[in-house]
């Protein structure tokens, strides 16, 4: 596209939530792009409150109950890093779900340090059974 003036006029593209690479399909009611839509991939963002001890989960797109019934063994049991990812700012952290299957856990840059915690918070999140955090 091109105003009269010959600048080009970009068109914001917005990017699938779970992939991040590529575009999601317009009005795909959860964000994603075609791939990860037929895969059944999806995206779910948590936020994290500060405690003494680390962390606990203060609000999520999964309540307590369907975070366990959706991955809780899978929490239990994962054994690889959380991936930094720069879109998700201050005490943002993501799930990536395929199924039963956690394919990964994403965390905001400024949590980096205190992956581990950040673990520990979700686990400790999908032994709850409430509705509601
Ligand atoms: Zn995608």
């Amino acid at each position: 596209m091109s105003t009269s003036h010959g600048q080009r006029v970009l068109t914001l593209e917005v990017m699938c939530r779970v992939c991040l690479k590529r575009p999601e399909i317009p009005d795909e009611p959860h964000g994603r792009c075609e791939a990860c839509a037929k895969a059944g991939r999806r995206a779910y963002q948590f936020r994290l409150t500060p405690i003494s001890t680390g962390f606990k989960i203060s609000a999520g797109e999964l309540s307590p109950r369907a975070l366990r019934d959706h991955v809780g063994p899978a929490l239990q049991s994962f054994a690889s890093k959380p991936a930094v990812k720069p879109h998700l700012v201050a005490t943002q952290c993501e799930l990536v779900v395929a199924g039963k299957r956690l394919e990964s856990v994403r965390i905001a840059p400024g949590l980096a340090t205190k992956a581990e915690l950040v673990l520990e918070s979700l686990r400790q999140a999908a032994t709850r059974t409430e509705s509601a955090w």
